[in-house]
């Protein structure tokens, strides 16, 4: 199984804050919401290409 490193990057600042392993089959783009140390707050990370 193929498992690729995808960056999320903070929604609001732009910052990759997190990598995570997700399937590149899936079709939905991945939307979490994760603490931005940068906004000092919790933001909507989106997955970036
Ligand atoms: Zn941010």
């Amino acid at each position: 199984m193929a498992q690729k490193k995808i960056a999320l990057a903070c929604s609001e600042c732009g910052s990759r804050n997190y990598t995570i392993a997700a399937n590149p089959a899936r079709q939905e783009r991945l939307e979490v919401k994760k603490f931005c140390k940068y906004c000092n707050k919790h933001t909507l990370h989106r997955e970036t290409r």
